[in-house]
């Protein structure tokens, strides 16, 4: 693209042109005013989508343009995500990419019924939106951040989600803390409800809970888990993050009698103690406990988290940039969240093409605190991306300043993995 410069007038006078003709002055002229002579320039031809075998099927979206210049998004990883970008894509051929908000709201609204924008139809909509932001840092030369309109920080602090031992016996449980800091991570979150309903549910028998659906938890298992981050904490020491997740399983009481039995381990956060569905009830704990209380990876849009922000239901929000509709909602509802000085950390467990758009939305918004990390230790999962040095270092994510996400998909790789009877964007 033909470079010049660009004056405040020029701004102004291009800025009055757009918004005579669209809903509001598009995010990549806010963020980037130099954005407005590319307007109009280039137009999507395409949309195509390839799925990658890992625990998870990562559902990757490629958006095609008449200028040659294309871009790689990432939607959440469960069924139906890629019939719904198939469906929804026939609106956006011929339209111009720049405008990613103005065709996000298009896709949320002319997609469904208002009130029924989550699960797969947010997640679908997550991941062309994540392309789109890639493809516009690359027609625009500049990095997502740039963008999304600010840059907090160089590095992106990360935790690990480490895996279950499924015993109640804490050496297992320390050894993994172990390899786990001994990998450089200063922050790491353990699932020790091990017999949770996922156990119930995948056929798993019982030997401590005793019933799948009553939402509670003995008190064997809380002494047990007790004594687990006990032990861990001791071998780890006091300068490492510990957190926990229940999975969103449990009893307001139950739940709150461990976050308060949990306190003297200070945890970074305990994460969904109770179901998604009724913030009141997540803020009597939240109110009755020294614990913090995270949540956020079943929660859809600035709708959903809005009562829990303003109820002050949690301690730290933790949308999932995969499912809940994208990287500039995501940064919305972080910015939304820092109104009630609510830190925000990201949940993901896609491929590095979702971990990287998640880290483009950390560095731009104030209130990030630190973005999950799943799927590491596939030895082949960082190499789905084209990146010289590790992409993982001393407990960082490192975000390339190249243009968009920053990275290439590496072909081979990708096509080493595929789910079988998929092809590669074709
Ligand atoms: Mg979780």
């Amino acid at each position: 693209m033909q470079k010049r410069s660009f004056t405040r007038r020029d701004f102004l006078a291009v800025a009055a042109g757009a918004a005579a003709t669209l809903a509001s002055v598009p995010q990549v002229v806010k963020a980037l005013p130099s954005a407005a002579t590319e307007l109009g320039k280039v137009k999507i031809t395409d949309i195509k989508t390839a799925q990658i075998q890992a625990r998870y099927a990562f559902n990757l979206v490629k958006i095609e343009t008449d200028s040659g210049l294309y871009g790689i998004g990432e939607a959440f990883a469960r069924v139906g995500i890629i019939e719904h970008i198939h469906a929804i894509k026939e609106r956006l051929i011929a339209q111009d990419p720049l405008l990613v908000e103005t065709h996000w709201s298009r896709m949320m609204e002319s997609s469904t019924t208002i009130g029924s924008q989550a699960g797969s139809l947010t997640s679908a909509i997550a991941g062309i939106e994540s392309a789109m932001w890639d493809l516009a840092g690359k027609i625009l030369n500049v990095p997502i951040y740039v963008l999304l309109g600010a840059k907090y920080r160089d590095k992106v602090m990360v935790y690990f989600d480490t895996g279950a031992p499924r015993t109640a016996d804490p050496s297992p449980w320390v050894d993994e803390a172990m390899r786990v800091k001994s990998l450089g991570y200063k922050s790491m979150k353990f699932d020790l409800d091990w017999e949770g309903r996922g156990a119930g549910l995948a056929g798993r028998p019982y030997k401590y809970r005793r019933d799948m659906w009553n939402r509670s938890i003995t008190s064997l298992e809380m002494h047990q888990w007790l004594h687990i981050l006990e032990a861990i904490r001791k071998a780890v020491g006091d300068d490492i993050d510990l957190s926990v997740d229940l999975h969103w399983e449990y009893n307001t009481r139950d739940a709150l009698r461990f976050a308060q039995m949990a306190e003297p381990i200070h945890l970074l956060f305990l994460e969904d103690p109770t179901p998604p569905g009724n913030p009141d009830a997540m803020a009597r704990i939240t109110a009755a406990t020294k614990t913090p209380i995270a949540t956020g990876e079943n929660l859809y849009t600035r709708d959903q988290f809005r009562p829990y922000i303003e109820k002050q239901a949690c301690d730290i929000i933790q949308p999932d940039t995969q499912k809940t509709g994208g990287l500039l909602e995501t940064k919305r509802i972080g910015d939304l969240a820092d109104l009630y000085y609510l830190p925000m950390c990201i949940h993901t467990y896609g491929s590095p093409v979702g971990a990287l758009g998640s880290g483009h939305v950390a560095t731009a918004s104030r209130s990030f605190l630190q973005l999950e990390s799943d799927n590491i230790d596939i030895p082949w999962w960082t190499h789905v991306v084209q990146w010289e040095g590790p992409l993982y270092q001393d407990g960082y994510l490192t975000l390339p300043d190249a243009p968009g996400l920053g990275v290439e998909l590496n072909e081979e790789v990708c096509r080493a993995h595929l789910v079988p009877g998929t092809t590669f964007f074709e």
